[in-house]
């Protein structure tokens, strides 16, 4: 049983962490599939509307058991899902249900959710400003901003890996341990969670900040935060993920 609000109380009182809080809270067990698939027909509507996804691009992925994934079909725009449209597969990626065949990065997610007990959806999307930093191979900084570094934490630039192959989890390889969003060098935006909403969040989150970062270095620069600072977050941002794996593991 997940109890994320528990390991909120005390110290906790940064509004950040407590949005933060607020998602995994929302973990107090599995969601019924269908409110799994509308959940993640919402997050294909919110990519399209946001001008993340054109054409068929993206994927979304929620596990709905401990080894299996509902995840969004290949060449349909992620936008107008029904949720007949979604594919169910374990986590060899044998398909359960569903007449579609199961997106293009499935492996990508399947690596996800296999290397990562405690994450429960993936978000994947080619928004304009986070992609224009991963195709110009330019990661963004990460001390610049303390929501992100508490909501988001670094968010690492891969090798390039080929769509659809098993290239794409050895890019996430050196990084899926520690990090919950990366940058897919000249391809797109993969961010992930402890649940729809907090990978959405986390989604929003660094196309905002990639626009910021673009603005600042217009303007003049992006000055980093203090280093002790820098510290003091990612220190907030580590006891916190701490306290609700622990209590993942309860
Ligand atoms: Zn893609």
């Amino acid at each position: 049983m997940f109890g994320g609000a528990s390991a909120c109380s005390g110290a906790l009182e940064n509004p950040v962490l407590l949005t933060s809080c607020r998602f995994a809270a929302t973990l107090s067990g599995m969601e019924s599939p269908s409110g799994l698939a509308h959940a993640i027909i919402d997050i294909g509507q919110r990519l399209a509307r946001k001008g993340f996804i054109a054409g068929a691009d993206g994927n979304i992925s929620a596990r709905s058991s401990a080894n299996e994934i509902l995840v969004t079909p290949s060449g349909l725009p992620k936008g107008e899902l029904t949720p007949e449209d979604l594919v169910r597969v374990d986590l060899s990626g044998k398909q359960l249900r569903g007449a579609r065949r199961p997106s293009s990065e499935l492996l990508m997610h399947l690596y996800v959710y296999q290397q990562r007990p405690d994450i429960m959806a993936c978000v994947h999307s080619h928004p304009p400003t986070a992609t224009a930093f991963a195709a110009a191979g330019i990661e963004l900084p990460p001390d610049i901003l303390p929501e992100v570094i508490l909501v988001v934490g670094a968010i690492p630039l891969t090798i390039y890996a080929a769509t659809g192959t098993d290239e794409l989890p050895r890019a996430l390889a050196p990084f899926i341990e520690h990090n919950d969003a990366f940058m897919l060098r000249n391809h797109g935006l993969l961010t992930i969670g402890r649940s729809l909403s907090e990978a959405w969040a986390r989604h929003e989150t660094v196309e905002h900040y990639a626009k910021i970062i673009h603005l600042a270095r217009q303007i003049g620069n992006a000055h980093p935060l203090p280093e002790a600072e820098v510290r003091r977050l990612e220190a907030m941002r580590s006891s916190l993920l701490q306290s609700m794996r622990e209590q993942v593991r309860k």
